[in-house]
Parts: C-alpha cells; sequence; structure tokens
C-alpha cells in the first residue's frame, strides 16, 4: 500500500469512527477491495490468507492471496484494510419474523427503520432472512423499502402461515386474525393466495402450543394440500410441528424445511430420522429459543441439552441444518448463545455452512453463499476468527449486501 493510499485509508477510518457509518459515495459503484484479511472462501475450502478481494458492480471480481490483484483494482475503488479481520459470505437467517416492534413499517422514518434492521440482524451479519410469519402487508413494504434502496437491510423472503382449526396458539395475541385452515381445500386455497401476493414459501403449524390444554395438531391430508401448491410452484413449505404428532403430520405431508427442533419430545425417533434424511429436510434448531420459554433454569437446560442433542442426531446422520433463531419473535437478538449451543453438537466449519452454503444450496440462490468469483457481494466481515472460537461468529465489524456496506460498526 503506497502512503498516499494508507493516507487516504486512515482518512476514510477516522471519518467512520467519526459518523459511526461507513457509507460509499452515492454516485460511486460501491467498489472496493479488502486487502491483508483471511478469507475462507466456503465452509469446506482452506482459508485464503492475507488475501486481497475485490468487489465491483455487487460482484465479487476476484479473490486471491497477497497482493497481485493489484492492476486489476477498479479506478473507484476504495481499498478498506481489512488485516486481521476474517471474511466470510454473508449469513442467512432462515428463521425470523418482523412482528414483535414492527407494525406500521411503511409510515416510520428510514433512519428508525434501518436502526432496527441493524438491532435485529444486520449488525449479527445477515445479508438474507426468512420470515416465517408476520402480518403479509407490513412485511412487504419492509421489503419494498429495502430493495427501493431507501433503507440498507438484508434481503427479505416471506413464508405465509396457515394455522389449524381452532389452533390459535397461547403466546400469540387472542384478537390476533390467523388463517386457520379446516380442511384441504381451505389449506390450498390460503396458500394459492399467499404465493400470487409475491410470497416465497408457506409455513404451516402442524403443531399449535395451547398452553394448559392438549396441541392442536393440522391432519396430513390439510398439510399435504398445501405442500402441493407450493411445490407446484417450487417454493418451500416450513413446519412449526410443537410435538411429535405435528412432526410426523408434517413429514408425512412432505413438509421441507421444520422451524424447530422438539425438545419436549427429548429426542426424534429413528424412524423420524430416517425419513427426514430420505426426504431431504431441512432442521433449523433454534436453540436459544428455548431459554426463553421457562423462568426454571432447571427446565431451560433440559430443553436446551434435548435440543442439541436433536440437531446433533440429525448432523450426524447427514441432514441438512440451516441456521435460525426465531427472532423478531423473540427479542434475544445476540447470536452469541445459537453459536455457543450449536456448538456442542456441530465444528465451526458446519456451522458456517448452516449460515451460508446451506441455505443457498437448499433455497437454489446460486450466485450466494460462497466467496468466489463472480459470486454475489455478500460478505461479512469479522473481528476475529471463528475456527477459534464459535462466539467469534456473533463479532461482525462489517455487513456488505451485493456489494453496499449494510452494517457497519
Ligand atoms: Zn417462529
Amino acid at each position: 500500500m503506497s502512503f498516499r493510499r494508507l493516507g487516504l485509508a486512515l482518512i476514510f477510518f477516522f471519518l467512520l469512527a467519526l459518523f459511526g457509518s461507513w457509507a460509499f459515495g452515492a454516485d460511486e459503484q460501491g467498489d472496493f477491495a479488502c486487502v491483508g484479511g483471511k478469507v475462507y472462501p466456503s465452509p469446506t475450502d482452506a482459508p485464503i490468507e492475507n488475501a486481497t478481494l475485490l468487489v465491483h458492480d455487487g460482484k465479487i471480481v476476484a479473490v486471491a492471496p497477497g497482493y497481485r490483484l493489484k492492476n486489476k483494482f477498479p479506478k473507484s475503488a476504495v481499498t478498506i484494510d481489512c488485516k486481521g479481520k476474517v471474511i466470510v459470505a454473508g449469513f442467512w437467517n432462515s428463521h425470523v419474523h418482523f412482528e414483535t416492534g414492527w407494525q406500521d413499517a411503511a409510515n416510520i422514518t428510514a433512519p428508525a427503520l434501518e436502526a432496527h434492521l441493524q438491532e435485529m440482524l444486520t449488525r449479527w451479519g445477515f445479508t438474507t432472512v426468512w420470515d416465517l410469519g408476520s402480518l403479509p402487508s407490513n412485511t412487504l413494504s419492509i421489503r419494498q423499502r429495502i430493495e427501493a434502496g431507501e433503507v440498507p437491510g438484508p434481503q427479505i423472503l416471506m413464508a405465509g402461515d396457515i394455522f389449524p382449526k381452532n389452533g390459535h396458539p397461547v403466546y400469540l395475541p387472542p384478537e390476533m386474525k390467523l388463517p386457520e385452515a379446516a380442511t384441504p381445500q381451505q389449506a390450498a386455497e390460503m396458500s394459492k393466495q399467499y404465493l400470487q401476493m409475491g410470497l416465497d414459501g408457506i409455513k404451516l403449524f402442524t403443531g399449535a402450543f395451547m398452553g394448559s390444554k392438549p396441541t392442536v395438531n393440522m391432519d396430513t391430508d390439510i398439510v399435504k394440500a398445501a405442500v402441493d401448491v407450493a411445490h407446484g410452484e417450487a417454493k418451500p413449505v416450513f413446519a412449526h410441528t410443537q410435538n411429535r404428532v405435528g412432526t410426523d403430520n408434517a413429514l408425512a405431508g412432505g413438509v421441507d424445511i421444520l422451524a424447530h427442533t422438539i425438545p419436549t419430545e427429548g429426542s426424534f425417533t429413528p424412524e423420524e430420522l430416517a425419513r427426514m434424511k430420505t426426504q431431504h429436510t431441512a432442521l433449523i434448531p433454534t436453540l436459544t429459543l428455548w431459554t426463553t420459554v421457562s423462568q426454571n433454569q432447571q427446565v431451560i437446560n433440559q430443553l436446551v441439552q434435548a435440543g442439541v442433542s436433536e440437531l446433533k442426531a440429525y448432523f450426524s446422520e447427514g441432514g441438512t441444518i440451516l441456521f435460525g433463531t426465531d427472532v423478531g419473535f423473540t427479542t434475544k437478538y445476540d447470536t452469541d448463545q445459537e453459536f455457543e449451543f450449536m456448538g456442542r453438537a456441530m465444528g465451526w466449519r458446519d456451522i458456517l455452512a448452516s449460515l451460508t452454503a446451506n441455505p443457498s444450496d437448499y433455497f437454489k440462490a446460486s450466485s450466494k453463499g460462497r466467496v468466489e468469483k463472480d459470486m454475489d457481494a455478500d460478505l461479512v466481515i469479522l473481528d476475529a476468527d471463528p475456527a477459534i472460537d464459535v462466539g467469534n461468529f456473533a463479532k461482525v465489524a462489517y455487513t456488505i449486501r451485493g456489494g453496499k456496506v449494510i452494517y457497519g460498526k
């Protein structure tokens, strides 16, 4: 790095410290070179040490060790000193909700919306999220404001909720109007409507938690009707299963993703694990969620332990794991604990896969999930190496989506 460039970089970082955000010139295309960091191109590749990574027009142009790409820098590129940093692909959170605290999204100010997006998602590295249930019109307006460039934020994919008849979960406000399907025809109709609205998938409550009353399950033929409509349009179906019956009905109906582990059941049965494997079902652990469902520490420990063993059982059979935390239903936004819990069942590279390559592959987002030439410049720049401690996945310095910084410390 020349002294002139170094000087510019220092001024740049001074301005960054001053304003607390990292904005590229609006008239530039967001071209930049991140120099001197350690890049993990994928969950399986060896790291590239002291790497230079070039981004042009929202795409990764090149990644290579050392400074050999120097003459390839676009003229407008800003050079970023990435020494001591670790660069991985942008994270997916495959289970969120724009629900708790997200009301009136069309009318709140852009800075307020951006601040909330940062607090819940982008400061934790998320560049793509799956909303598994909220008021669709409200979440669509958040998505629209992000995609129009008004507010920096993650890509939002949305699943429309369907509940079983008389299955209004106790933890949702009673006045909230929920779509309940009593028959396969109703489930099919609701699924069609959601997909017509531009939603990206369906979420079925195959088990609805009723507190002291028994869980209300969704019949398999209703599950199947919704799945048929979604799969007819190549869209995925998630299930909140709640208990064993809900899990078995979801699997029998051909659901793609289990949105939670089922810790109150203690474990998946060998038959469930075998069926999940055969059907290529994906599992979202949501282990931190189990710390919020009781006040009793002993109960919490048991639930987390059961969730970890369920995760471990499916993972060790080669099952697909997708990272997800249920934030936006819960207000525990910090991802550190989820990494610690997942680390009890999987290695750091497997956790990286659940955050990047697994969801990109599973949801067929072929330009995402890896730090390689021609891929989208969806990146997380970490302050420390997750290979040393999985908690370092939560130490995010910058989150970049399509070459634009959507969070900077
Ligand atoms: Zn949820």
